[in-house]
C-alpha cells in the first residue's frame, strides 16, 4: 500500500464517479453543444451567483485565461511572491500576456490593502507599467493552505474599485476554504471579476477547473481558450466527473483538514521537528531541525511506503485528499511516531 501525500491531485476517480462519467450525455463542446459540460458550467456559475462559467482542462489555463482577459501587453499585475500564477505556470503571464508581476512580501501567501495600495502604479506615470489586475490565491497553496478573511478580501475589492483595477481570483483550493471558514460561494462571486476553481484537487476529479464571471468575460475567455488550444470536444464525460464530485465530495473535505491537524499536532510534539506552520485545510508544511538531513528523512519515509514533498532549505509538504483513508492516517501517525534520529 503506497501512501501519497504530496498532494491532493493524485486521487484516482472511484467505481461511483467513474459510473457517473460513463453514463454522461455528450456533445461537441467546442460548439457548445455537451449537454453535461453546459450542465457543469451552469451550476458553477449559479453556485458563485454569477453569470456564466467556462470549463477548462486545467487551473493554469483558468488563470492565464483570466490574465490575457483583464490585462493589456505592457501592464502589471500585483499578486503574493508566492503566487501559483506567478511561479508554478511555466512563466504564463510574461509568455502569453506580456505583463509583469509585482510581487507583494505577504503573510504566508496572503496580502493587504495596504499593500495592494502600496504596490499601484500612477496610472498617468507613464514611464511605469500601468498596474491592471490583482491576483489573490485563496486557500494559498505554498502558503500552506492558509484562507483569507473576507473582511480582506473585501478591503483589497475596493482598492481596486477604486484604483480601476480588475480583481482575480486563483481558486484552485477555494472549497477547502469555504468548508474550513464556513464561506458561501456567494460571498466570492459578489467580489470577483473572475474566479478559477479546480475539480481535480481535494475534489477528486481526474481533470477539470472552471473559470466563472460575467456574460461578457466569459464569452471573451472562450477566444482566449481557443487560442490556448483548450477547446475540447466530448468533454462532458470530464464534467461528469466534476458533477459527481461537487455533489460528493465537498463536505468531506473536513476529514482532510482534520487528519493535516491532526498530523500537525503530532509533529509539533515531535523532538527532531523545528517548526509546523498553522494548519487551517489541508496542507501542512513543516520543517526538520537543521542537523537532520531533508534527503534522508524523506527516503525513511518512502521505505516505509510513505511519499511526501519538499520545498526545499529542510521544509517540507504534507498534503491530504480523498484517497487518504483513516487506516492509512493511523499507519502515518504511528510511523512518524516511532521515528528517531
Ligand atoms: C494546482 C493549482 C492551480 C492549477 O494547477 P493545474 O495543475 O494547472 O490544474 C492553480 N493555482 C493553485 C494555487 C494551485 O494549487
Amino acid at each position: 500500500m503506497e501512501i501519497n501525500l504530496v498532494s491532493d491531485t493524485v486521487t484516482r476517480p472511484g467505481h461511483e464517479m467513474l459510473q457517473q462519467m460513463f453514463r454522461a450525455k455528450v456533445g461537441d463542446d467546442v460548439y457548445k453543444q455537451d449537454p453535461t459540460v453546459n450542465e457543469l458550467e451552469d451550476t458553477v456559475a449559479s453556485l458563485f451567483g454569477m453569470e456564466a462559467a467556462l470549463f477548462f482542462p486545467s487551473g493554469s489555463m483558468a488563470n492565464q485565461t483570466a490574465i490575457k482577459l483583464h490585462t493589456n501587453p505592457g501592464d502589471e499585475l500585483i499578486c503574493d511572491k508566492w503566487a501559483h500564477v506567478f511561479n508554478y505556470e511555466g512563466g504564463g503571464v510574461a509568455f502569453n500576456s506580456g505583463v509583469s508581476s509585482r510581487l507583494i512580501d505577504g503573510n504566508r501567501g496572503m496580502i493587504t490593502a495596504q499593500q495592494v495600495v502600496d504596490a499601484i502604479n500612477p496610472p498617468d506615470f507613464y514611464h511605469s507599467p500601468l498596474t491592471s489586475l490583482v491576483c489573490i490565491e485563496n486557500t494559498t497553496n505554498k502558503g500552506g493552505g492558509a484562507c483569507y478573511d473576507l473582511q480582506t478580501l473585501m478591503e483589497i475589492g475596493e482598492v481596486c474599485k477604486a484604483n480601476n483595477l480588475k480583481y482575480h481570483l486563483d481558486g484552485a483550493r477555494l472549497w477547502n476554504a469555504l468548508v474550513a471558514k464556513r464561506q458561501h460561494p456567494k460571498q466570492f462571486g459578489q467580489l470577483f471579476d473572475t474566479i478559477s476553481v479546480c475539480l481535480s484537487k481535494g475534489l477528486g476529479a481526474p481533470v477539470g477547473s472552471l473559470l466563472v464571471g460575467s456574460k461578457e468575460h466569459i464569452h471573451k475567455a472562450m477566444r482566449i481558450r481557443k487560442v490556448f488550444g483548450g477547446g475540447m470536444r466530448q468533454a462532458g464525460y470530464l464534467a461528469a466527473a466534476g458533477l459527481y464530485a461537487l455533489q460528493n465530495n465537498v463536505g468531506r473535505l473536513e476529514e482532510d483538514h482534520r487528519r493535516a491537524k491532526q498530523l500537525g499536532n503530532l509533529l509539533q510534539q515531535l523532538p527532531w521537528i523545528d517548526k509546523v506552520e498553522p494548519v487551517e485545510t489541508n496542507i501542512l508544511i513543516f520543517s526538520l531541525k537543521p542537523q537532520i538531513d531533508e534527503k534522508a528523512f524523506m527516503e525513511k519515509l518512502k521505505q516505509k511506503n510513505i511519499f511526501i514533498s519538499s520545498l526545499g532549505k529542510n521544509k517540507l509538504r504534507i498534503v491530504t485528499h480523498l484517497d487518504y483513508k483513516e487506516v492509512m492516517h493511523n499507519y502515518v501517525i504511528e510511523t512518524l511516531s516511532k521515528m528517531v534520529f
